[in-house]
């Protein structure tokens, strides 16, 4: 079963394109101060290498703009520049390379300043992120609709649409968070049926790892099931590296991303007679970092595991003290407790070895 995207229009940022048909998009956001260029630096470097594909840095001052030409220097995924109101930090930001501005051009003010704003984007082909978000909705909309609603939050991202084609502009892509995920979940979906640009899908202070993490997937899942959605951002009070986890967690469980290894492990039961916990918890960790298609399960006793394990691409089934190594399905050899997870490895960096050489 796949999972199509809705058909939006494709988005160029830096190398890659959002929307359109192509993968959705895993991004995070520095927790550092941008000013900070080693430390931002060094958070990106690990966002990088958990995956995450396009970043984002506030740009709240002189400092935080200033910075983005060293940061981009030392970095290998696009950056987004993360702005409220004013104009001229974006400008700034893009004159240092930015890949991408998230404003919102009824934000900012007179029209000579969206002018500006837009006509540097286009002479860089940068593209911009209308930021909706259901905590801080426009006066007049308020008004309208007497609070925060689905359809409030659609028409607030089509008045801020309308003002960058107004002005000839279209490299537009839009998201609409809510830190309620029903509310979140129909704004996303009436959005995809008028909006015709790519949907950022994210559900805001969504809250901490555990809880943040089960939100997220609901909303961005139920989302993700309908077609809707091209890039996302888990939005966790954690370390954002769990953010990036998550959201290739969350792709892989609709097989929407190409490169990440799948780990299967069983709950246990009264049959096990391994430490299954300990062996699931090392090889997740360890598949963690790798980025290839591999799948492999690991089960705690011989009912289902070689069912499971002739799934895999490589499996154990547990038994007393030991472990039955499935290799493509086919059970290779018995190997004790203790070995059960650096042979696994091996077998593991043989598959990598060989896919990487093909
Ligand atoms: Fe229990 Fe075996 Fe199933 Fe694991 S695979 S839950 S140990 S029956």
């Amino acid at each position: 079963m796949t999972f199509l995207r809705q058909d939006t229009r494709p988005v160029k940022v830096g190398n890659l394109t959002i929307g359109g048909s192509n993968e959705v998009i895993i991004q995070s956001m520095c927790t550092t101060k941008t000013a900070d260029v080693a430390a931002t630096v060094a958070e990106i470097l690990r966002l990088e290498e958990a995956g995450c594909q396009l970043v984002r840095v506030t740009v709240n001052n002189e400092e935080a703009a200033a910075a983005i030409k060293d940061i981009k220097k030392q970095i290998h995924i696009p950056l987004v520049a993360d702005i409220h109101f004013n104009y001229k930090l974006a400008l700034k930001a893009i004159e240092n390379g930015i890949d991408k501005v998230r404003i919102n051009p009824g934000n900012i003010g007179r029209r000579e300043k969206v002018e500006a704003v837009v006509n540097a984007c286009k002479e860089r082909g940068i593209p911009i992120r209308i930021g909706v978000n259901a905590g801080s909705l426009e006066q007049h909309l308020l008004d309208k609709y007497g609070y925060p609603t689905p359809e409030a939050m659609v028409e607030s991202a089509l008045y801020h649409i309308g003002i960058l084609e107004e002005l000839d502009f279209h490299d537009i892509i839009v998201s609409l968070k809510a830190s309620d995920v029903p509310m979140a979940i129909e704004a996303y979906t009436k959005a995809a049926e008028v909006i015709p640009y790519p949907l950022h899908l994210g559900i805001t202070e969504a809250g901490t790892l555990f809880a943040g993490t089960v939100k997220s997937a609901a909303g961005l899942g139920a989302l993700l099931s309908r077609g809707i959605g091209s890039t996302m951002r888990i939005s966790l009070s954690a370390d954002p590296v769990e953010e990036v986890k998550v959201a290739r967690e969350l792709l892989k469980a609709f097989g929407l991303i190409a490169n990440a290894p799948t780990l299967v492990s069983c709950p246990t039961c009264g049959r096990l007679d391994i430490d299954l916990f300990s062996i699931a918890n090392e090889v997740e960790e360890y598949l963690s970092k790798l980025k290839v298609p591999l799948k492999v399960s690991v089960l705690g006793c011989a009912v289902n595991g070689p069912g499971e394990a002739r799934e895999a691409d490589i499996g154990i089934a547990g038994a007393r003290g030991e472990g039955l190594l499935f290799r493509y399905g086919e059970m290779v050899r018995k190997v004790p407790e203790a070995d059960l997870v650096s042979e696994l490895k091996k077998e593991i960096d043989h598959i990598v070895e060989v896919y990487e050489a093909t």
